[in-house]
């Protein structure tokens, strides 16, 4: 049962007379339920495909199929509804510094035709989901980046996600904070059945809660797999 399906996917980037690369024909086929890892050095093409996958950045060529859906085809009302359904959350954590934590969390929820009251307890719900309900009123710059980085998976399930895509989300963290946050996606995971696709520089970040990995290089898939079978020695 796949959940993703990216075929033939090409991105190029026209910068004045350069031109990048930055994808080329690139396959990805993930399953549901999957933590999948996407590992390469920097400049590798990871962060452009991931954004293929919800059409923040629209491939030069090849198809993105979610749930069934191929993305291109599907009129703007449905491509809002099918773009929902895929969650971020970033190295930097991108939460807005005028407004509380639960601010933070209502906030995709603002365009939905609920109570404010409704709201407020499913934001309360998914803040108690990551270990931050006694934190509803502080502001982003008080907490620490493994707590900011908590409210950021919490907003971005605030939507019902089902595939939640990692962009580094652990590289501005303290190997133990790393730990930690990793401990909360493989839980989610597990309890809410949450596809992760999960892109990372570091080895044992993949190790640690990946399922399968592809390796990128250039712009392309040169390696993928079962973690153990890609990374084991022979
Ligand atoms: P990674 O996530 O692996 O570090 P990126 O996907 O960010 O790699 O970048 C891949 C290549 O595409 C790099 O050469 C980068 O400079 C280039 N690139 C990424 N985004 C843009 C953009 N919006 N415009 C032009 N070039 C870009
Ligand atoms: P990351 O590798 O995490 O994407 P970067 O600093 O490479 O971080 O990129 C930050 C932002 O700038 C991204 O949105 C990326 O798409 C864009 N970007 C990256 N390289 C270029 C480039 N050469 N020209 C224009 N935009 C770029």
């Amino acid at each position: 049962n796949n959940i993703i399906e990216l075929k033939n996917i090409d991105v190029t980037f026209h910068n004045g007379d350069q031109t990048v690369k930055a994808v080329q024909a690139v396959d990805l086929t993930i399953e549901k339920g999957d933590i999948y890892g996407i590992i390469g050095y920097s400049g590798a093409g990871k962060s452009t495909l991931v954004r293929v996958i919800n059409l923040l950045q629209t491939p030069t060529n090849g198809t993105v199929t979610v749930n069934g859906q191929q993305l291109q085809q599907l009129a703007p009302a449905a491509l809002r509804q099918a773009r929902q359904k895929i969650s971020m959350i970033f190295q930097h954590f991108n939460l807005m510094k005028s407004r509380t934590v639960l601010g933070n969390v209502e906030y995709p929820l603002l365009s939905q035709k609920i109570s404010q009251a409704a709201r407020q307890q499913k934001a309360l719900q998914l803040l108690k989901l990551v270990g931050l309900a006694d934190y509803a009123q502080t502001y982003p710059a008080r907490l620490s980046g493994g707590q900011k980085q908590r409210v950021a998976i919490a907003r971005a399930l605030a939507s019902d996600p089902e595939v939640l895509i990692s962009d580094e989300a652990t590289s501005a963290l303290d190997p133990k904070t790393t730990k930690s946050i990793l401990a909360l996606l493989k839980k989610l995971n597990q309890d809410l059945g949450l596809t992760i696709v999960l892109i990372t520089h570091e080895m044992q970040v993949i190790k640690s809660i990946c399922h399968n990995v592809a390796v990128m290089d250039a712009g392309q898939i040169v390696e993928r797999g079962r973690v153990a079978q890609v990374f084991t020695a022979p």
